[in-house]
């Protein structure tokens, strides 16, 4: 019979892998898309497979029309990675934010239970829930503790989908994905803001970059490894939540330096707090500056996580470290800025 994946959000970058991986193993892709007015497939177009997939139009609010995708459809295996995903804007945004995030993914589960209950389906969990969780490194047992809006939506999905497995039965599962990146990440994310920042700084294209708290700590990945673990997921015989990370992190400030390097740029940093700043000692200027603007009502300080059970019940670990995934994202940001 043929294997079905629906994915939501196929406009995203985790969206983007996930259907090339899928195309692969010779499943029929289907994507919804909400509609928009921009060109919003761009990333499936970047990795050559808009023509390999199905895309239908849907947004994951409208209720009934995710009922009848998964009534008409009845995919082997459901992915959903819609999400208003930017933690900054879901302070702007709470109730959409969690509207999004949280309750379309109960109507999800609703769907799935009662037309197609068959259906595999992964949720898009995130190490946000774990906010300010008090431990160095989190695993599958640290206590939640969100700190946006966009942590407490998707916490609310979290416990969902814990709660329809154990209620229905269903074979539903959480990735609690780390933070992941790629040339394809959308550039208000802090990684793609910098590699393609200073790369328009290094062509003589911008002058200078505002950032915010450069002292947060993340543990960052690369989104085609983990696209993987999403899979083996969701295939695995019995369905459990898995952290997805790579076990080391690094300040905001360590990704700007480790750009620097590979950008040969001869940098000092001066001054402190708000008034701190990168000047390039070739012309004395300033080119990195601190922006309260870009500072969080309440801030995640330190994200690193422990992928232990996914390496030993999923046999998966992160194949690409922190200095590939830069020196990837600033080559793509070189290219890509000196096309446009
Ligand atoms: P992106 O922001 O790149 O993609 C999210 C997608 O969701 C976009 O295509 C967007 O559409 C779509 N979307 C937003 N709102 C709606 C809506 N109302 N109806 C339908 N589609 C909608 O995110 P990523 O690919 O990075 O992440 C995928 C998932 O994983 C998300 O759920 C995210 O929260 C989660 N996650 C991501 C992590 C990361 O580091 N990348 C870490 C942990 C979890 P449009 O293109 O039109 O904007
Ligand atoms: P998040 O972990 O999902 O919030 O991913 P982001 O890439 O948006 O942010 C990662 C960290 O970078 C957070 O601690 C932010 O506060 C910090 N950060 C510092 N300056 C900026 C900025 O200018 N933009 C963004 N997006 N984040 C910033």
């Amino acid at each position: 019979m043929e294997k079905v994946a629906l994915i939501t959000g196929i406009g995203g970058q985790d969206a983007a892998y996930l259907a090339k991986n899928l195309l692969e193993k010779g499943f029929k892709v289907i994507g919804t898309s909400r509609r928009s007015s921009a060109d919003n497939l761009f990333r499936l177009k970047s990795l050559g497979i808009e023509n390999e997939l199905e895309v239908l139009s849907a947004d994951v609010q409208e209720y009934s029309r995710i009922q009848e995708l998964v009534m008409n459809i009845k995919p082997t295996q459901f992915y959903n990675l819609a999400a208003q995903s930017f933690v900054a804007d879901s302070f702007k945004s709470p109730i959409y934010t969690s509207l999004v995030n949280g309750t379309s993914v109960l109507n999800i589960l609703e769907s799935i239970r009662l037309f197609s209950p068959e259906t595999k389906f992964y949720q898009a969990s995130t190490s946000e829930m774990f906010g300010e969780s008090g431990s160095s490194f989190q695993n599958e047992k640290t206590i939640f503790h969100p700190r946006s809006p966009y942590a407490t939506s998707k916490a609310f999905a979290h416990y969902s989908v814990q709660n329809y497995r154990e209620a229905y039965n269903l074979h539903a599962v959480s990735g609690i994905l780390f933070n992941h990146e790629s040339p394809l990440r959308g550039e208000e994310f802090i990684t793609r803001k910098i590699t393609l920042g200073l790369s328009k700084i290094f062509l003589g294209k911008q002058k200078i970059l505002k950032v915010g708290n450069i002292y947060s700590k993340r543990d960052w990945g690369y989104a085609e490894d983990y696209v993987q673990a999403m899979w083996k997921m969701i295939q695995s015989k019995k369905p459990k939540d898995y952290v997805i990370a790579t076990g080391k992190n690094y300040s905001v400030k360590q990704f700007i330096n480790e750009c620097v390097k590979i950008l040969k740029l001869k940098t000092k940093w001066v001054g402190k707090g708000l008034n701190e700043k990168l000047i390039n000692l070739d012309n004395n200027k300033t080119i990195i500056s601190i922006d309260k603007e870009f500072f969080r009502p309440s801030e995640v300080e330190n994200l690193k996580g422990n992928f232990f059970k996914a390496k030993k019940e999923l046999n998966w670990t992160p194949k690409t470290n922190f200095s590939k995934l830069v020196k990837m994202m600033i080559k793509s940001d070189l290219d890509y800025v000196k096309k446009n």
